[in-house]
């Protein structure tokens, strides 16, 4: 690592959570690791929720499932989104199941080469992104893929509400209960579960659920899950400044008296949104102000006293909880870590040791067998 700027994952906490999580729901775990994992690592994500049980891999495209092949993932993967009917050889040739989400997608993957792919049905409950509304057309589909030799392996929808509202889950999964019964087919796999339905929605139709933000300990009904990750920086110079000079683009914030001010070398490249001005870090024992705008590379502290060059700061962790940071700043932890940039390196830490680490941009230069 050569910039003092790092995230941290504690594969042990992420583990716990992932084996309880799967514990609690009681049925086939599908780990979505799509965005490189919410910004956490796709395959370090992908091995831990693999010891913890998963059986299949879940992302959002054909371009992120090949990166997992690439990275030598060779189990059950499946993408939850779009996927370019004339990338179906790829997804064959590689074993990378996909939704079939509506009749005009089962037609155009038939003119290519589709024989072998296997698919999962999805189903729009209600959600009203992908997926088909209506069971006359699944059977056609259905009908369609069968006679082209593809394998539908699974059928799936997914809850608009899942942490909000059990009444509009509720009612999105009688949806889905209804035409799965009536298809009377022999779905391997039946999901409808995210993380929050997974541990909120009591039915025992489905056999496989999807896991994401929970991984984290991100719920909106299991309150005592592990933090298991956590962003930091350090302050690389400390100044004094005089009373009445402005600090930063904009010149937004002024010195009331003589001030220290810390630079660390955090900005919103690296994924800390400049909506952070006004909120605190934290380091050597308390919550330090943010002074002035966030520039690409850089923010500047108010410090309340003459800190010491390389002191670590805490931007989200163990003093500032992800969710506060996220409702401070109007949007939701799967935002803030998704952003997350590729030039902040990642540290992997297993018994309260950094067992690998690695930065997107410079090299793959994670030691994976620590990992797995
Ligand atoms: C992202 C995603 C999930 C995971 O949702 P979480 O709320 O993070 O558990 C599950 N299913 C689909 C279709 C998704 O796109």
């Amino acid at each position: 690592m050569y910039r003092n700027t790092w995230m941290e994952i504690d594969l042990d906490a992420l583990y716990e959570n992932i084996e309880r999580i799967r514990k609690k729901c009681g049925k086939r775990l599908i780990a979505v690791v799509k965005a490189g994992g919410y910004g956490c690592g796709d395959l370090a994500v992908a091995k831990t929720a693999i010891k913890a049980g998963a059986k299949m891999l879940a992302v959002s495209s054909v371009d992120e499932a090949l990166i997992l092949r690439n990275k030598g993932y060779d189990g059950k993967l499946l993408i939850l989104g779009h996927s370019d009917p004339e990338d179906v050889s790829v997804m064959v040739k590689e074993k990378i199941s996909a939704p079939a989400y509506s009749l005009n997608w089962v037609r155009r993957i038939i003119e290519q080469n589709c024989r072998g792919l296997h698919v999962h049905i999805k189903v729009d409950t209600g959600m009203n992104r992908i997926g088909f509304r209506e069971i006359g057309e699944i059977r056609q589909a259905m009908r369609i893929l069968e006679a082209n030799h593809c394998v539908i392996e699974g059928i799936f929808t997914h809850f608009a509400c899942a942490d909000t509202s059990p009444e509009k889950t509720e009612m999105q999964f009688q949806r889905f209960h209804d035409i799965v019964s009536a298809l009377d087919y022999p779905f391997k796999w039946i999901h409808c579960d995210n993380s929050d339905a997974a541990v909120s929605l009591d039915e025992k139709f489905t056999n496989a659920f999807r896991l994401g933000i929970s991984m984290y300990g991100i719920s909106s009904y299991m309150k005592d899950l592990n933090y298991p990750i956590s962003l930091y920086s350090r302050i690389f110079l400390v100044k004094k400044v005089p009373a009445g000079e402005s600090i930063g683009y904009g010149a937004t914030y002024t010195t009331k008296e003589e001030e220290w001010i810390g630079t660390m070398p955090i900005g919103y490249a690296d994924g800390f949104i400049r909506q952070n001005q006004n909120r605190m870090v934290y380091c050597c024992g308390e919550y330090v102000p943010i002074a002035g705008r966030i520039c690409m590379d850089q923010t500047m502290l108010r410090l309340p006293y003459q800190m010491k060059e390389g002191t670590e700061v805490e931007i989200f962790g163990p003093h500032i909880n992800i969710e506060t940071m996220a409702k401070d700043l109007n949007t939701i932890p799967y935002e803030i870590l998704c952003l997350i940039s590729d030039r902040v390196t990642r540290v992997y830490k297993r018994n309260g040791q950094v067992v690998a680490e690695t930065n997107g941009r410079i090299t793959e230069s994670l030691n994976w067998q620590n990992i797995g």
